[in-house]
């Protein structure tokens, strides 16, 4: 998993399968706690200061402060219909699951201002991504080719065959045919919407993880309901 040095520099953590069950929305509340306290305490992150959403597969993305500490940590009390979180707090840390859906991270450095996406194709459809660099740009003074970007192991072209509806709600160079199957590469749509929005490509980094090719990684296309959710943290240091 390639990860640039900006992310390094942050409080981030990535659990894998092996880490257990990331997500309330997959499993008993015991079962999660479990895992989030085994992987938060390896890590040396404190839970309580997680703040997450419900990852609605939607394109809202929140604003959050110390206020929403604790958010999502040990129960559903998340933030209803966001995908996206963004913080300038030091200490708060974003935290979003997936499984196939894309983990993307968006920081300025100049301004130490933090966003954190899930992109499906559902939100990415919607303008997720489009929101996040928005609600960035909302908070600092500079412009989006500050910004630095990282694309987190999702499912990629290799494995992602999708229906003609769903591919017909992307740009041509985002599908191609495979045989007789239509397969989507969501993270070239990625890449080229942080391009539109005026990131500058250097500052993009992809982990270049397939999550259904690679074991270690979760995946809910290779795994149905034995998916175990994985976890993406990252926050601005104290
Ligand atoms: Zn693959």
């Amino acid at each position: 998993m390639i990860i640039p040095d900006w992310l390094s520099d942050l409080h981030f953590a990535f659990s894998h399968r092996g880490d257990g069950q990331m997500s309330f929305k997959h499993a008993d509340k015991d079962v999660v706690l479990e895992s989030r306290n085994r992987f938060f305490h390896d890590k040396g992150l404190n839970l309580d200061s997680v703040v997450t959403g419900e990852l609605a597969h939607g394109a809202e993305v929140a604003l959050v402060t110390e206020a929403d500490a604790g958010r999502g940590a040990r129960d559903r009390n998340w933030i209803e219909g966001i995908d996206g979180l963004v913080t300038d707090k030091p200490g708060i840390l974003l935290m979003t699951t997936h499984a196939d859906c894309a983990p993307l991270v968006i920081y300025d450095k100049a301004h130490k201002i933090l966003g954190q996406a899930h992109a499906g194709w559902r939100g990415l459809a919607s303008g997720l991504i489009e929101s996040l660099v928005g609600r960035l740009k909302s908070l600092n003074g500079t412009g989006p080719s500050e910004l630095h970007a990282w694309i987190g192991p999702t499912i990629r072209a290799c494995c992602y065959e999708v229906d003609r509806d769903v591919a017909d709600r992307f740009p041509d160079h985002c599908r191609f045919l495979a045989g007789e199957s239509i397969r989507l590469d969501l993270t070239m749509f990625v890449h080229r919407e942080l391009w539109r929005l005026g990131l500058n490509p250097d500052y993009v980094t992809d982990s270049n993880v397939c999550t259904s090719c690679n074991p270690e990684f979760s995946s809910y296309r290779r795994d149905g309901l034995n998916t175990q959710a994985m976890a993406c943290i990252t926050g601005i240091p104290e």
